[in-house]
């Protein structure tokens, strides 16, 4: 079969792979469409993954094309979407089914193969079919949005908190965005959004964010605007993993206001002493935000994303600006390790243009 792999950092190769053979609880599966993660592009050009060679790509969707012995026969030609980490089930994380926060998992496309390929081979508890409406690149969405949906869930005491707080969302990249897009599904009206292109500005309008409530932080004083847009800041979302746009949120959060920290952080984190007291001062709550629950139960994450997708509630598609074939996918990561050309999500499908 046809696979990128990942030899080494800044190494990436298309070529011929081996067809990955499914263990007896795995299914094979036959990929038809494949999100480019932030996450995919130091792992590509920075750092490595943890074991090379390795074919990247964790956010995707297909049909099942083979099974191992021990997976039941239903699921052969099913369309599916995958949860990407693989958890070890005996760690005091597992046993509370937070499988996400797993601390002995493997992982689709970061510790194991994954789906820059035509096939990937996929444990049978890491499956979720897709209704007939969900097309497989909403499908390949679904981890990214589900992220998404653990973020705003945990910033706002699981959608609790009353619908006009004032919410702000810096960082307007995939997550962020789709943040935006869960807070407004759910009822809430006063979201600021804060990113760092003119771009961005078009695709929240779509999730329902008026180009008032817009703040573009390269050419605007963020923490001057925020506050001029309110005095009450209930929730703030970050979702770049810098420093100053975490800061910015302790400074910006209201009286018992909540940060909430979603972003991967570029580098080290420190605050200064000012920064800092605002945390006690104003009682904030800081809160760290990672992955997704998925515990095949109809109110976890993915199957909360899926379940809107389905009914139309959303428009996660919105957020797609390059749709890729498979043997170009270095055009899509090399765009977005260049931060140019003004890109939303990047899917490979299977008669991309790119
Ligand atoms: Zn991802
Ligand atoms: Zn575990």
């Amino acid at each position: 079969m046809k696979a990128w792999k990942l030899h080494g950092i800044n190494d990436i190769r298309f070529g011929e792979a081996e067809y990955p053979v499914p263990k007896d609880d795995e299914v094979l599966v036959k990929v038809k469409a494949a999100g480019i993660c932030g996450s995919d592009i130091p792992r590509i050009y920075e750092t490595g993954a943890h074991q090379m060679p390795l074919i990247p790509g964790h956010e995707f969707s297909g049909e099942v094309r083979d099974i191992g012995k021990d997976v039941s026969e239903k699921w052969i030609g099913k369309r599916v979407g995958v949860f990407p980490l693989i958890p070890c089930g005996k760690c005091p994380m597992c046993r509370q089914k937070k499988y996400e926060m797993c601390r002995d998992y493997d992982y689709l496309g970061s510790r194991r193969d994954g789906a820059f390929a035509e096939y990937v081979a996929v444990p049978e508890w890491n499956l979720l079919e897709l209704p007939e409406n969900v097309s497989f690149e909403q499908a390949a969405m679904l981890e990214p949005m589900a992220v998404a949906v653990h973020a705003a869930r945990r910033g706002t005491d699981g959608f609790s908190i009353p619908k006009d707080a004032a919410i702000a969302v810096c960082g307007l990249g995939t997550i962020g965005s789709f943040v935006i897009m869960f807070l407004r599904e759910a009822g809430y009206k006063n979201i600021f959004a804060i990113g760092n292109h003119g771009h961005q500005r078009d695709r929240i309008k779509v999730f329902g964010v008026e180009e008032d409530n817009f703040c573009n932080a390269e050419t605007t004083d963020a923490e001057e605007w925020l506050a001029e847009k309110t005095d009450d800041l209930k929730v703030y979302f970050e979702c770049v993993g810098k420093n100053e746009t975490a800061a910015l949120g302790i400074k910006s959060a209201g009286a018992s206001g909540r940060v909430v920290m979603v972003g991967n952080p570029y580098s080290g984190m420190s605050f200064d002493r000012d920064t800092y007291w605002r945390i006690l001062r104003n009682e904030l709550t800081v809160l760290g935000s990672w992955n997704s629950s998925f515990q095949h139960e109809e109110d976890d994450d993915w199957h909360y994303a899926l379940n809107r997708i389905a009914d139309g509630r959303i428009t996660p598609v919105a957020m797609i600006s390059h749709r890729l074939r498979l043997e170009n996918l270095k055009e899509g990561t090399r765009m977005m390790r260049d931060k140019s050309g003004g890109y939303g999500k990047m899917v490979v499908v299977e008669n991309g243009k790119f």
